[in-house]
């Protein structure tokens, strides 16, 4: 082969080499996205459900894990929709960051995981059919009814403890939203749910709230025992929220009132 040829077929080669290496060293590498891995339960209305439009999981607790996880650096939130039942596990499995499912801090939960600082209160309100005629001022007078629940809430617990299996048949469904569609078709007489989530059932649907079990609840947001870390960087971005103009009109877009 000609000399020339073959310097020219080696210079090229060179160039081509050079010329992808610093194509490599002076293009940044993509950003890769902070993901905030957040898990909830829809079905607890205005807290977390699904748009009926857009059929995505919005509601209040959404908007604040959003504001929460943008002050602590992440570039999104990232929602995983399960079973209220199922959120304890995934945190303890590393398949979730965060739980927010207007879920109460209670002492056998804070066994297993770390709550923020509360950010919402509720009690425990007896709903039932508007129609109805029944008067409830005591656990007792939910005996020989159907009662439903949601699987592995409060109040789930609060009726059976209160008023107990031998006393009432007590129907656990997998939503809240899915009780009161049971309560509404009269597959059963009450349901125990959180005032907040009562209250709003109250707007949708054609039931009413007899009576209120102050079982002065808080909410907190979980995360994996242990992971102080984030919930540091919860904790402060909440105190910085809650005490901001955001805060009114976060309550005020999904309660109507500040709160
Ligand atoms: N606050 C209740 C609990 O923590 C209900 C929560 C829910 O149904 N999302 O058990």
């Amino acid at each position: 082969m000609d000399k020339k040829v073959l310097y020219t077929i080696i210079i090229v080669i060179i160039l081509i080499i050079a010329g992808v290496a610093a194509y490599y060293a002076f293009t940044p590498p993509a950003k890769e996205e902070k993901v905030l891995v957040v898990g909830t339960a829809s079905g607890f209305p205005p807290f977390e459900y699904v748009d009926p439009n857009t059929h995505q999981v919005v509601g209040f607790d959404i908007d604040l894990i959003t504001m929460i996880a943008h002050k602590i650096g992440y570039d999104k939130v990232e929602i995983k929709d399960m079973e209220f039942d199922s959120l304890i596990p995934a945190l303890q499995a590393g398949t979730i960051d965060v739980a927010i499912a207007g879920m109460t801090i209670t002492p056998a939960r804070e066994k297993v995981v770390d709550f923020s600082k509360p950010y919402w209160h509720a009690d425990q309100a007896v709903v039932v059919r508007k129609d109805s005629n029944l008067v409830v001022n005591s656990p007792e007078d939910l005996h020989g009814l159907k009662i439903g629940v949601q699987t592995g809430t409060t109040g789930e617990s609060y009726v059976t403890e209160k008023v107990g299996k031998d006393n009432a048949t007590i129907k656990s469904y997998p939503s809240y939203v899915e009780a009161v569609q049971a309560l509404v078709n009269g597959q059963i007489d009450v349901i125990v749910v959180d005032t907040p989530v009562a209250q709003n059932f109250v707007h949708k649907y054609d039931v009413k709230i007899i009576h209120t079990f102050e079982t002065g609840e808080t909410y907190g947001i979980a995360v994996k025992k242990g992971n102080t870390k984030l919930l540091n960087e919860i904790n402060s971005a909440l105190d910085e929220i809650m005490n901001s103009p955001e805060w009114n009109q976060l309550v005020n877009k999904y309660f109507g009132s500040s709160s």
